[in-house]
């Protein structure tokens, strides 16, 4: 063993780098986290091979003071925090203060600056071990230039593991891609090897925004999407954004960003409330696109969680989940035909109704803060105390103290009316009856499978089976809910071994499970038994299905797996009691489908998630004949 010693200031840096500097990918989102955070209207970024040999950032922020720029390289230097507090409402999306000092022990790095209060510009490198600062003068508009060349130059066993340029310059885009979806407000260039990749102007209205999406996405996916926007005024939180409709799932969780408060974010928790928003409707295995912002109170999410900050701790996790979840459920579930709109797989039925102006992520609003000069970290959070506590969120968040609870204006578009079981018949209307439904009616069925029937757009075609299937699926589900839950006794109570913490997890929520048909006590500290069940899971494997509930419960405060398990059983019968291919209805039969399609929710596809109808429009017909051309 040698003597102790300090490291020098390179090596400590090289160190913090290990944390956040893994590729290229990861300077452009350091470095352009730090232009949104400075205010930047307009951000053009020039790579050169993948980023290895060039990044090149310039933005029209406020710029950095001659006198902080050599602080701005140094570690534990920011401008957006003060104290403690600052921290635990942080908006700003930096706040570490080695982004600067970790990129630049890697790579030779050169920072040009100018604030509008200077009439030059000046610039600043690192040197030597002691990574000594040295500043020059420089033209430059107002604004900022990092540039980042032959990264990892220095350190070869990071240089290793880099992939080829095709690789690394995708992992670019991306960053760059999350980054535009994060601020629509915000123009973004991006080159590589000189050759215009994304050029993405601000976007404020909705139009634009949507064009953004289809640029960075995909335009499948706006076209199948919803608008969401829904605020709770009691907890402070909003939720808008797109949902893809359930018929455009994808084989991969690819097209997925949630994004809270700005801040783009990977959460279990979130993840798992829209993976159930979904559960009914998605085929097995599919999984949802969405890209949908939150924004809360920056004081009840943790965002110090994580060097590189993909990850976040919500202070109230079941609320937030259960939040993400009725909201996105509660849309998911009113995909039906309507009256004047796309058919629901390839439009967005009621996509506009629900577009309340889309508000800027809060980030935009925490400018003040990085407008502070540049100063280094407090080790001793204790000596900061005399700075007061400020929240620019309760001044600034939109429409406060209105109540937009738009899930309620959504459920008086679709008054329920009363429905009948079974295949009802409905007489064909009088010729001059003034409103033809959104699915028309019916006038032919096609080898036993599909019901065609004439709308005022055209033609509607309807999987026969498949959409029956989904009409007495929701029925069978409204009438397990209205009838209430069915319990029978064990013959045997079964026992069975948990952890304690599962065992008060059990104990606590004894009244949720007996609202759900089960008698479960504990019989010791980490045993339970179950003496009673619903009648309707008698068969299922009962011992497992509590575990997987005790788990759900203790991670995110909440279970949906009796539920599901219910639902699949329902969902089996349902297929097995609809009308199978191959049977002729009669066509009052067919119109009965019809209006029960169109007041059933998630009508729009089967219990597996594929579409039950489609629309051909009297257009789509002309072209298929090339008539009017
Ligand atoms: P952090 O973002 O956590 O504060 P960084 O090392 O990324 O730490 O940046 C250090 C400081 O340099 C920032 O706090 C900010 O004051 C300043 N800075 C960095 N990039 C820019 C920029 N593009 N425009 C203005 N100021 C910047
Ligand atoms: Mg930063």
């Amino acid at each position: 063993m040698s003597r102790i010693h300090l490291l020098t200031p390179r090596l400590a840096n090289q160190i913090a780098a290990g944390e956040v500097v893994e590729r290229p990918a990861s300077v452009v989102k350091e470095i352009l986290e730090n232009s949104l955070d400075a205010g930047a209207n307009r951000i053009e970024l020039d790579i050169e091979q993948g980023g290895v040999k060039l990044i090149r950032l310039r933005d029209d922020g406020q710029g950095i003071e001659k006198d902080d720029l050599a602080l701005a390289l140094s570690r534990h230097a920011t401008s957006k925090i003060y104290n403690l507090d600052d921290l635990e409402a942080v908006q700003s999306l930096g706040f570490r203060g080695e982004a600067l000092a970790s990129i630049s022990s890697v790579s030779r790095l050169t920072l040009t600056s100018r604030t509008a209060d200077q009439d030059a510009g000046w610039q600043v490198q690192t040197e030597g071990r002691d990574m000594t600062a040295e500043v020059s003068p420089a033209a430059h508009p107002q604004g900022s230039t990092v540039e980042v060349r032959d990264l990892f130059f220095n350190t070869p066993a990071r240089r290793k593991f880099l992939k080829t340029e095709k690789t690394e310059f995708k992992h670019l885009e991306e960053v760059v891609k999350r980054l535009a979806l994060s601020r629509f407000d915000v123009g973004f260039t991006l080159r590589h090897n000189q050759k215009v990749i994304h050029q993405l102007r601000p976007a404020s209205s909705q139009t634009e925004q949507e064009r953004r999406i289809s640029t960075l996405l995909s335009p499948a996916f706006i076209e199948n999407s919803m608008k969401v926007d829904v605020c709770a005024e009691a907890s402070g939180l909003r939720l808008w954004g797109w949902v893809a409709l359930p018929t455009f799932s994808r084989s991969q969780a690819d097209l997925q960003y949630f994004f809270v408060n700005g801040r783009i974010i990977r959460d279990k928790v979130v993840a798992h409330a829209l993976r159930q928003a979904y559960q009914d409707v998605l085929y097995h295995g599919r999984h949802p696109a969405y890209v949908l912002y939150m924004e809360l109170d920056p004081k009840l999410v943790d965002v110090n969680v994580h060097p590189t900050k993909h990850e976040v701790r919500f202070r109230e996790t079941r609320l937030v989940h259960d939040f993400i979840f009725r909201t996105t459920h509660r849309v998911i579930a009113d995909i039906r035909p309507e009256q004047g709109s796309e058919p629901a797989i390839s439009g967005a039925a009621a996509s506009n109704l629900l577009s309340a102006a889309p508000g800027q992520p809060l980030t935009q609003q925490g400018f003040e803060q990085s407008r502070m000069p540049l100063h280094q970290l407090q080790r001793d959070a204790d000596n900061a105390a005399g700075f007061a506590a400020r929240s620019h969120y309760q001044a600034d968040r939109p429409a406060a103290g209105q109540v937009r609870d738009q899930i309620s204006a959504y459920g008086a578009l679709h008054p329920q009316r009363d429905s009948a079981s079974g295949l009802q018949s409905v007489s064909m209307p009088e010729a001059d009856d003034t409103e033809c439904p959104p699915l028309g009616y019916a006038i032919a069925q096609l080898h036993g499978v599909f019901v065609l029937a004439q709308n005022d757009a055209g033609l509607v075609v309807v999987d026969m089976h498949a959409a029956h299937e989904r009409v007495v699926y929701e029925r069978m589900k409204l009438a397990y809910e209205a009838e209430g839950v069915r319990s029978q006794p064990l013959l045997v109570p079964v026992s069975m071994a948990v952890s304690s913490m599962e065992a008060d997890c059990a104990e606590e929520q004894a009244e949720v499970f007996s609202k759900l048909g089960f008698e479960i006590a504990r019989m010791g500290e980490e045993t339970l038994v179950i003496r009673q069940v619903p009648v309707a899971l008698a068969s299922a494997d009962i011992s497992k299905l509590i575990l997987d509930v005790l788990g759900d419960m203790t991670l995110f405060g909440s279970s949906q797996k009796i539920q599901n398990h219910t639902n699949e059983l329902l969902a089996t019968m349902a297929c097995h009691g609809s009308v199978r291919a191959n049977r002729q209805l009669t066509i009052p039969e067919m119109n009965a489908l019809l209006r029960d399609m169109e007041r059933t929710e998630r009508s729009g596809q089967c219990n597996h998630g594929r579409p039950t109808w489609t629309q051909m429009s009297m257009h789509d017909l002309d072209s298929l004949f090339m008539r009017g051309q």
